[in-house]
């Protein structure tokens, strides 16, 4: 079965709308705004043009998917990846949307992505890709309008060039206009290890929900990007157990599953050889043996769509927490529920990194710097506040935890829209 990510947002969305009406008077009003927010407000589409190290030109298909905004300024990330395509990068930007509204911060939800695989570009073709994107955006974004970030495959630097390219077309500064950018360029300390540290604030809460004392608890994590290194780092750091890790080229499990793997070490392996098999004191597995591992935390902190119907069956995870975009598709969720495996939304559990780009935004338009420890302590009641808003609506309304965060979040969209009158 193929899995459409923009079908299994509209589905969520969907599932959301009939647990919320009942609460709405208006209910053609309802229908009317559940509706709209299906679609993105604009999808914004270009081939880029970009000459190559050796002299010729290649064409490199980008997108922009603007959401909703009645909440403030669109956000959102841009991706660089080869399975890009038109419906993942629409199903991101709804998905930004109720992220943003989960945590309370005043953005709307949008998406960008180029199909490109960056590892096969050399610096200057990266940095004039980079540049060709800041371009085809730059008439649609800005501080008050759109404020992209990294995402997959970008980073700091990445946005240092945007940036760069869109103060050259506007003649200005304006350095709110992209977040995640390197620190001397108006980033925020913090930022880096963000949506890590803000799922590790939610693993602490679940931990203790379901009774889980930290130093008995396993942690397997599919993923060795920004997030699923800083989500090990930080769980090691609070004492959990990180038992198993995986990147895209295969993972490895602790010989001792009481043992948990020494996260900064592995990665130090990594660099060195390329890969993370064959560390000491671990067996290789593979990404589908990671998924099926019996641990008492599950983290999908890679890509979307992998765990489906189809394998389901094989989690022995007792909850999981997705730190990726998507990574459980609906059917698969309403499964987890019925095994009583409990499972926090990545809209909720990888807000992290877009809150920390909020407060990069805040001090961009200040002028302010504020210290890691400032910029952590604002963060960690806004992660366990949304947490037990999410816990609260998942008790009393007997529904999943995505339920209930979507419950929360799409009333907060809905009720924007009714109040603009739109
Ligand atoms: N790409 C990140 C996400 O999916 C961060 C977005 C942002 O900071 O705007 O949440």
């Amino acid at each position: 079965m193929v899995h459409n990510p923009y079908h299994n947002a509209v589905k969520q969305l969907e599932e959301a709308a009939v647990l919320l009406e009942p609460m709405y008077e208006d209910k053609k009003k309802f229908h009317a705004i559940v509706e709209q927010l299906k679609t993105p407000n604009a999808v914004h589409e270009a081939q880029l043009v970009v000459k190559m190290d050796d002299g010729s030109t290649q064409k490199f298909q980008a997108y922009r998917s603007q959401h909703d905004d009645v909440r403030g300024p669109y956000k959102g990330g841009i991706r660089y990846h080869h399975d890009v395509n038109l419906d993942e990068v629409k199903a991101l930007s709804l998905w930004m949307t109720w992220k943003c509204a989960t945590t309370g911060i005043p953005y709307g939800g949008a998406k960008g992505g180029i199909i490109v695989d960056p590892s096969k570009l050399t610096h200057n073709e990266l940095e004039r890709l980079s540049r060709a994107y800041a371009k085809f955006v730059a008439p649609y974004i800005g501080t008050w309008r759109d404020v992209p970030a990294p995402d997959v495959n970008t980073n700091g630097q990445i946005m240092a060039w945007m940036l760069d390219e869109y103060e050259s077309i506007i003649g200005k500064h304006e350095p709110a206009v992209f977040t995640g950018k390197p620190l001397e360029l108006g980033g925020s300390l913090g930022r880096e290890e963000a949506t890590g540290q803000g799922g590790v604030y939610v693993l602490e809460q679940l931990a203790k929900k379901l009774k889980m004392v930290p130093s008995k608890t396993s942690i397997a994590i599919q993923g060795l990007g920004n997030v699923g290194y800083w989500f090990a780092v930080c769980a090691a750091d609070m004492g959990f157990l990180v038992v198993a890790l995986s990147d895209s080229r295969g993972g490895i499990v602790s010989n001792d599953m009481k043992k948990g793997l020494d996260v900064k070490k592995v990665l130090a392996y990594k660099k060195e050889k390329g890969s993370i098999q064959g560390f000491s004191g671990t067996r290789d597995i593979t990404n589908d043996e990671l998924l099926s591992l019996p641990v008492d935390i599950l983290v999908p902190a890679a890509l979307e769509n992998v765990i489906t119907d189809e394998n389901v069956k094989n989690i022995r995870a007792k909850a999981i927490i997705e730190m990726a975009n998507g990574p459980v598709t609906p059917e698969a969720d309403g499964m987890l529920w019925e095994r009583g495996i409990f499972s926090v939304p990545d809209v909720l559990s990888n807000a992290g990194g877009v809150t920390v780009s909020y407060f990069e935004w805040v001090q961009n338009l200040h002028g302010y710097s504020w210290s890691k420890e400032e910029v952590f302590k604002k963060l960690k009641p806004l992660m366990v506040d949304a947490f037990n808003h999410m816990w609260s609506l998942h008790t009393t309304r007997k529904v999943h935890l995505r339920m209930a965060t979507y419950i929360g979040a799409v009333k907060r969209v809905v009720d924007a829209h009714i109040l603009r009158g739109r």
